[in-house]
């Protein structure tokens, strides 16, 4: 264990833990959230519940894909445009959690509402918040707060979707006006068709930048006037969705539109960063609507399963349908718990919690996804009825995979974050470990040497959990220990070359949420256990004990395959497919 760093200097849990260092203060003790607070969000819910009960008919936004103007406005009116926006520009000034839990609120009241609003605040305007300067924070963000202006966030185009760097639209700098003109197509633009605040990503050409493509991207403020219009931009026709239906989701188009040097965000060459962190810090908040949602769909599996009989016994006492309601509401709980302590964590100052809310985004929209079509199940032939709330809940959550960087993005992400930390405890072999010339034999013999040698060994165990989970606060100590031998051996095997072996990556993702999920369960039931007794926290600690037990098996099913697999034999089949251009092996060989 390295004892270089306190945990108050540790800018990361999970970074930390690639590290080989348990960084748990800063996950325990579970996040309370104060009286006041959970006072005043309670109040908030409530007159958002009223609002969404008489102004949003979502059959009617469903079935029309328009979601009523009037709505915004009244989204407005009633503060729930400017939840994030601090006090001092006109906002509520809402901490992590309390926005995480108005956002757990609003998403299954309706889908699309839970867009304008989250697009306006989760991404829209956020790079403002996070890098603008106090004059333009001044200048725009009451506006946003009021809903006078709703914001939109364009990074995607047509051709710069999950590889967004490689964005084409243009900022060309005009000093004679003191302006940049831009020039792109922005795709699939969320709040696109009534945005009078766009955060637009665009590229400055300049040969100094060349070599490093990223270090060309700025950010700029968009501003049309308050009919919406300015000179060069141009909104494309509304999408036609698969779900969201009432969202507004449309092309940007630029042509030399014109916008002041003041209006760029964050500095020239800062405009990468600025996406990614705008988007880091949306994540979480997928989570919490995804809690929700989740939520939502156990009401309803729950009043089915108790209410409909078949062969005269109620069907919530059949076993596998217990099974499915006891597996939706210990994942609901887990993920529950990994939503808010990440929003703790973002609430206390930790700086970094960007590997933390690719796990609740992750985790929770496919929750969500599984979680919904179970609760279909388990209202049989209802279940496929338009007139029940199973199929749109489904078409809505689907694209929750998809956007803020697709699941298969943040599983490389989570798991190449971690493999460059490791390379960076590894400094001594660093330069063997990233040269491609390097031989996988040279590689092994520096492994096993410091191996030997230098290893700082990750023998701390999870200190603060409570006796009552003394076996699973074990568990994953001893499979963090595992993980994070196991990632530095795939740095050492692969050398460069471990940033192409995506099945192994998967693992690693898939095994680093897990521990996150397992973390973050034993830290919310210790507190639980801690405040009202072992005796009332039993249901808590079934749940952590349910989960930590099906969480086991897929870390060892991951950590194993990481050494033997049939990696090859996949890649062997999808060449087949992609020869055949399609499915080669029909029994009647047509
Ligand atoms: C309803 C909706 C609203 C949206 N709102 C916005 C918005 O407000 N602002 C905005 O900027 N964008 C928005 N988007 C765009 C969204 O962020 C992109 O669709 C997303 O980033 C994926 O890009 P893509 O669709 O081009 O897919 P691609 O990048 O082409 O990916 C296709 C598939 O390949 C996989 N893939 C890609 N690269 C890799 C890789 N290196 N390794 C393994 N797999 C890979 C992906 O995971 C995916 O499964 C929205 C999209 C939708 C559908």
């Amino acid at each position: 264990m390295s004892t270089t760093k306190t945990d108050t200097e540790v800018h990361s849990f999970l970074k930390s833990l690639y590290k080989g260092e348990f960084a748990e203060s800063l996950v325990f003790p579970f996040p309370e959230v104060p009286e006041d607070v959970k006072e005043t969000v309670t109040v908030f819910a409530d007159a958002y519940r009223d609002f969404d009960a008489q102004f949003i008919d979502s059959e009617k936004i469903d079935r029309d894909h328009f979601f009523p103007r009037e709505a915004i406005q009244g989204l407005g009116d009633l503060g729930a445009l400017g939840m994030t926006i601090p006090e001092e520009y006109g906002g509520s000034g809402f901490s992590a959690a309390a926005y995480c839990k108005m956002v757990e609120v609003i998403g299954p009241l309706d889908s699309s509402a839970a867009i304008v609003i989250g697009s306006h605040q989760s991404i829209g305007l956020k790079p403002l918040l996070l890098f603008g300067t106090d004059e333009q924070k001044r200048k725009w963000l009451p506006d946003l707060a009021s809903g006078k202006r709703l914001a939109a966030f364009c990074l995607t185009e047509p051709e710069a979707g999950s590889d967004a760097a490689s964005l084409k639209t243009t900022a060309v700098y005009d000093p004679a006006t003191d302006e940049y003109v831009l020039n792109g197509t922005k795709q699939w633009i969320s709040n696109g068709g009534f945005a009078k605040f766009l955060t637009v990503f665009a590229r400055i050409p300049s040969e100094a930048a060349e070599k490093d493509k990223h270090r060309e991207i700025a950010c700029f403020a968009v501003v049309p006037d308050e009919s919406g219009e300015l000179p060069g931009l141009t909104r494309g026709p509304e999408e036609k969705k698969l779900g969201l239906c009432g969202s507004s989701t449309c092309q940007i188009i630029l042509e030399n539109c014109r916008v002041p040097a003041f209006n760029m965000i964050g500095g020239k060459g800062q405009g990468f960063r600025v996406a990614v962190e705008t988007l880091n810090t949306g994540r979480t908040s997928l989570g919490a609507g995804s809690v929700g949602g989740c939520k939502q769909m156990i009401k309803l599996a729950t009043e089915h399963a108790t209410q409909r009989k078949q062969f005269k016994t109620r069907i919530a006492d059949f076993e596998l349908i217990r099974e499915k309601i006891a597996e939706m509401t210990a994942n609901t709980y887990v993920l529950e718990s990994m939503v808010y302590l990440t929003a703790g964590l973002i609430d206390k100052g930790v700086p970094d919690y960007s590997l933390e809310g690719a796990c609740c985004k992750v985790y929770g929209t496919e929750l969500l996804w599984k979680t919904i079509n179970e609760a279909l199940q388990i209202a049989g032939g209802n279940g496929f009825m338009n007139e029940y709330p199973y199929g749109r809940a489904l078409r809505d959550s689907r694209v929750n995979m998809i956007f803020e960087g697709t699941n298969e993005i943040l599983r490389l992400y989570l798991a190449l974050t971690g493999m460059k930390e490791a390379g960076d405890v590894l400094k001594g072999v660093e330069k063997a470990v990233y040269s491609p010339l390097t031989q996988y034999g040279v590689l092994i013999g520096h492994a096993q040497k410091w191996m030997q040698g230098n290893v700082p060994a990750f023998d701390k165990k999870l200190q603060k959990v409570h006796p009552a989970l003394a076996p699973e606060a074990d568990q994953v100590s001893h499979y963090a220990s595992i993980f994070r031998n196991a990632v530095e051996t795939i740095v050492f095997r692969n050398g460069k070359k471990v940033i192409e072996r995506q099945y192994l990556h998967h693992r690693i993702a898939d095994t680093l949420i897990d521990l996150y999920a397992q973390v973050a369960t034993l830290s919310r039931v210790t507190a639980a256990i801690e405040k009202k007794g072992e005796e009332k926290a039993k249901p808590e600690i079934e749940i952590a004990r349910w989960f930590c037990f099906q969480a086991r098996h897929r870390m060892v099913a991951s950590l194993k395959a990481l050494d033997k697999n049939r990696d090859a034999e996949a890649t062997a089949i999808s060449n087949a497919v992609y020869e055949a251009g399609g499915y080669p092996f029909d029994l009647w060989g047509w």
